[in-house]
């Protein structure tokens, strides 16, 4: 007699899960207890079968397999898939390696059978739907309304999207939302869409460990978050279903938050390299027909990286000032500043993080410079001409003084970056309390502007009062670079003085100038450190 094969998925729904009552529960019980038992009779007959995996092969042309119940917990929801692309197969396999039952919903359940794992049921999108608790829908969502007939097989149960759009979706409804609307008998989740198919094929061990989850029903959501879980990921709780379009825009942003600091960043590079190339090798070109265009690509560029720099350091510290400066000037501090100056204040991490790579290069370059052939040469011509000339001595302290200078300030402003840099790394903020991160990110901030902009000012010396640094009556570049972070550096210190950083404190604290209210720094007598003064 030839054996049926047990498919304990739909077993464990007819025993568990089914919708038949327990008339029905119990007489496909006593069938299973008579399959079982032909079952084990054959086996006794045919040894060879015990030699059989428990998890069974993919049958000669079988479009679907059957997952064996020894694997299966009662408490363990059975998770359908729908879809059998690069999403749905690493899903299956990560949900398989973490102990689910999976049945996946093909509409050509035969011909993606070969692509799952052994473990998983390949089988219709009917069967998928009527036999799981949860269902992921790994389908793009232009076809969402193709899986409408599922409708009543999915009443009742958890269907998370897992969908992102092409584009970024500013108004809605999400994708979520839509499916919501399709299947109102579902409660459906938001999430696993910031997910790659590769993270999830290699596990949360590498690549983006949290997982976004939004829904309107908190059980569909609580037991998304629990499979989440259990499969190394960490859930992430958004709030309501309002919250997909949110979660479905995260994938697609392209560095929301430094495209301005890079745009800033680029554009002074490529003026002042305009600039330095003008100045530098246009200007001796044409005037005495010298050709220098060999300092193009390095010393016209490291010239220019530590001017982007130094503009991109005060600019981190700019916005701080003109925010300072609207204060007191309106004498509150709930007067909401203008969207640009918001926008400002919060990219400072980014402007110093573009600064602080400009920086870097410039330590590059620089080190670089001694060994270029050019450098070596004009250094043997520089000694042979003086030689002619006569001149034995070619040491000027004065320059050499200049030189130890710069180059130590400079040292000194790169290591207070390399600072500011690191503990602007989230891991590293949080293991410091808010006073010692602004002393850090204000204080020594404000020294490395003072160092770096001190380093200028060595690099530059007496040359500003030099005539012909004028070329084409371009002032040089440092004189350009120093404008803004002395100015910076200057309304730092008018801050500094007792009735501007006294007024602005009481600003800080909630002192407004228009209100009947006076301020009074708390004390051990007064409880708030204000005083109703509206009588008087
Ligand atoms: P895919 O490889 O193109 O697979 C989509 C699957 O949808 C097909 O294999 C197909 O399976 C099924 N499908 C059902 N009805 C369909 C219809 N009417 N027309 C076309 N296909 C239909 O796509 P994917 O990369 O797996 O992505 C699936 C979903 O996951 C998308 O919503 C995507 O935004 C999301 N996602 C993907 C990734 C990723 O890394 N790939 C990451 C995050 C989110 P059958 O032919 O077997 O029915």
């Amino acid at each position: 007699m030839a054996l049926k094969p047990i498919s304990p998925l739909s077993a464990s729904h007819t025993l568990g899960r089914g919708q038949g009552g327990a008339l029905a529960r119990t007489s496909s019980y006593q069938e299973e207890i008579h399959e079982f038992t032909e079952e084990r009779a054959a086996r006794c007959i045919m040894p060879d079968e015990m030699s059989r995996p428990l998890i069974q092969g993919r049958g000669e042309g079988g479009s679907s397999r059957h997952l064996e119940a020894t694997m299966s917990d009662p408490a363990t929801p059975v998770v359908g898939i729908l879809g059998t692309g690069d999403f749905s197969r690493s899903l299956a396999s990560r949900l398989v390696a973490s102990g689910y039952q999976v049945v996946v919903g093909s509409r050509t359940p035969k011909r993606s059978v070969a692509l799952f794992p052994e473990e998983a049921e390949v089988a219709s999108q009917m069967e998928a739907a009527s036999q799981a608790d949860l269902v992921f829908v790994a389908v793009f969502p232009e076809h969402h309304s193709t899986l409408v007939d599922l409708r009543p097989a999915l009443a009742g149960k958890t269907l998370v999207d897992v969908s992102n759009s092409l584009h970024i979706n500013q108004k809605g409804p999400s994708n979520a939302e839509q499916l919501a609307n399709l299947f109102p008998e579902s409660s459906v989740v938001k999430g696993f869409n910031t997910l790659s198919a590769w993270t999830l094929q290699v596990g949360p061990r590498d690549g983006s460990r949290q997982v976004f989850l939004c829904s309107d029903s908190p059980t569909a959501k609580s037991s998304v978050a629990q499979l989440c879980r259990r499969m190394g990921f960490i859930p992430v709780d958004m709030g309501l279903l309002s919250a997909s379009l949110e979660i479905e825009n995260i994938p697609l942003y392209l560095f929301p938050s430094w495209r301005i600091p890079i745009l800033c960043t680029v554009s002074l590079f490529i003026f002042f390299y305009l600039y330095n190339a003008t100045r530098d090798v246009l200007q001796p070109y044409t005037t005495v027909g010298k050709s220098v265009f060999y300092k193009l690509p390095i010393e016209t560029v490291n010239v220019t990286l530590p001017s982007v720099a130094l503009v991109m350091l005060a600019l981190v510290y700019l916005p701080g000032l003109c925010a300072a400066s609207l204060q007191l000037w309106s004498g509150t501090k709930y007067n909401r500043f203008p969207n640009w100056l918001d926008r400002w204040l919060t990219r400072r991490k980014q402007f110093g993080l573009c600064c602080f790579l400009c920086a870097v290069l410039h330590a590059i370059y620089s080190l670089c410079l001694p060994m270029r052939k050019s450098a070596r040469l004009k250094l043997l011509s520089t000694a042979f001409k003086q030689m002619k000339e006569g001149k034995e001595e070619l040491w000027v302290d004065e320059e050499v003084w200049r030189m130890e200078l710069y180059v130590s300030v400079g040292i000194m402003a790169f290591g207070l970056l390399s600072l500011l840099a690191v503990t602007s790394l989230p891991s590293v903020a949080n293991t410091i309390n808010w006073r010692e991160f602004t002393f850090i990110q204000s204080t020594l901030g404000y020294c490395a502007l003072f160092m770096a902009t001190l380093h200028t000012v060595l690099f530059g010396w007496n040359r500003a009062f030099d005539p012909g640094q004028y070329r084409y009556y371009l002032p040089p570049t440092f004189l350009l670079v120093l404008i803004l972070p002395l100015v910076v550096l200057l309304g730092r210190i008018a801050l500094f003085l007792p009735c501007v950083a006294l007024r602005l404190k009481q600003i800080r604290r909630g002192w407004e100038r228009s209100r009947h209210i006076r301020f009074i720094l708390p004390d051990n007598d007064n409880r708030n450190g204000l005083e109703d003064v509206s009588n008087v």
